[in-house]
């Protein structure tokens, strides 16, 4: 068989099944192109994404004006590491800083690399700026939080799944409840060892858990009060998600460590960053971090054009105004059913609560209807399904979205 013969989908995924080390379930559709809110599977049939890759694909699939800049520049420079300088970095720096208002910024690639970064920038802080005592650090995070998958993201997980079997894990991180300010309070009034407080604006991977309205600012404030850095972890809520910029903006916060990924290339490009202050950043010293591919000249020129995109085609309007049209149209069918217990969110970023067990298989299975119908989703639990469509469709678009979700809603009432 020659390689670029047309597979069928039971051929590819017979292959990913036979080849692939099996760390994934992924839905049963094999998709060979995508363009703005639609994808296509090898067979030929038309699907919305409501997945967008994590929210990845803000921008939507395959952006003209994105996969352009990463042609052009694929042709022209793709890597120099940072043994050298390159003549595309420091011009994305300069954008990316004054886009999202911070002083520096330090490329990396995947949102679990940006993740270590943050943990290890507020380390170094705390030890050479703060002056707690060597190796004593702590930084809190919260309960069912997500920020990825590396060895010492995962020892601060609650997930027995990611975490099984992957010990020893790294010590120096202190477990709050998510959305609990006395909790948060507590900790930092007891304990002068605290060096940040890592948190996810809303809990995505958690089921799109959305705290209660003044946590992230009253979070921000008792953490100055205690000069401890709030590190705000935007992977999947950040760049235009959630109808603001930054899901912080909700509440006009500014963390003093802001991690970004996923959609920063609009899905096109692994890129991740870390901004801070110049204060903060000025820890990091040559040698201390760094990436072979962080920082890379793709990486700088597609992330470029990814937030030119958001900010040309005005991306966070249209998903606060898609946002609520989803939940208000959602919320009049739950009204009424038996099967959906609430829809919840902000901007874009949404997800329902099925009426059914943690481990059932009901959303699963809800979600392979939809696949019939022609959208796509995953579930986050066995009760959960996140809806996360690119930012770029239409209301027309989003409504014919919603009556594919209540039909096939519907086939599962009883
Ligand atoms: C996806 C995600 C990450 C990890 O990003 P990867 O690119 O998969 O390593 C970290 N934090 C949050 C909040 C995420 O959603």
């Amino acid at each position: 068989m020659a390689v670029l013969d047309q597979l069928s989908s039971q051929q590819a995924m017979a292959l990913e099944n036979k080849y692939g080390a099996q760390n994934y379930h992924p839905l049963p559709v094999v998709l060979t192109r995508g363009e703005g809110v639609y994808v296509w599977d090898v067979e030929g049939k038309k699907y919305y994404d409501f997945l967008s890759a994590y929210s990845s694909l803000n921008q939507g699939h395959c952006h003209p004006k994105i996969v352009n800049a990463l042609t052009e520049q694929a042709q022209r420079l793709t890597l120099t590491s940072r043994a050298f300088y390159n003549d595309m970095l420091g011009v994305y720096e300069k954008f990316a800083t004054e886009f999202f208002g911070f002083d520096k910024l330090l490329p990396i690639n995947s949102g679990a690399e940006a993740v270590e970064t943050a943990l290890k920038v507020c380390r170094k802080w705390a030890y050479e700026v703060k002056g707690i005592d060597i190796n004593q650090a702590q930084i809190i995070v919260c309960e069912n939080n997500f920020h990825g998958r590396t060895t010492t993201i995962i020892s601060f997980s609650n997930d027995p799944v990611a975490r099984k079997h992957f010990g020893p894990f790294t010590a120096g991180f202190i477990k709050i409840e998510y959305n609990n300010l006395e909790a948060l309070e507590e900790i930092l009034k007891s304990n002068p060892n605290v060096a940040g407080f890592l948190v996810e604006p809303i809990q995505g991977e958690a089921g799109v858990f959305v705290p209660s309205e003044g946590y992230l600012a009253k979070a921000k404030a008792l953490c100055e009060k205690y000069n401890v850095l709030f590190i705000a972890d935007e992977v999947q809520t950040g760049i235009a998600r959630t109808g603001k910029l930054l899901a912080v903006d909700h509440e006009n916060v500014k963390p003093d460590i802001l991690i970004l990924g996923k959609a920063l290339s609009g899905g096109v490009y692994p890129v991740s960053a870390v901004l801070s202050s110049n204060e903060i950043m000025n820890v990091i010293r040559p040698g201390n971090h760094g990436s072979t591919f962080g920082g890379n000249p793709i990486a700088a020129a597609v992330a470029i054009a990814a937030l030119e995109v958001v900010r040309d085609e005005n991306l966070a309007e249209n998903a606060d105004y898609l946002g609520k049209l989803f939940r208000s149209e959602l919320n009049k069918y739950i009204a009424e059913s038996k099967l959906v217990n609430l829809v919840r969110g902000k901007g874009l970023l949404n997800a329902i609560i099925i009426n059914d067990d943690e481990d059932s298989d009901t959303a699963w299975n809800i979600c392979l209807k939809l696949r019939d119908n022609g959208l796509l989703a995953k579930p986050t639990h066995g009760n959960m399904i996140r809806f996360a469509p690119p930012l770029v469709m239409t209301e027309e678009q989003l409504l014919d979205c919603i009556s594919i979700i209540i039909k096939s809603l519907k086939e599962f009432e009883r």
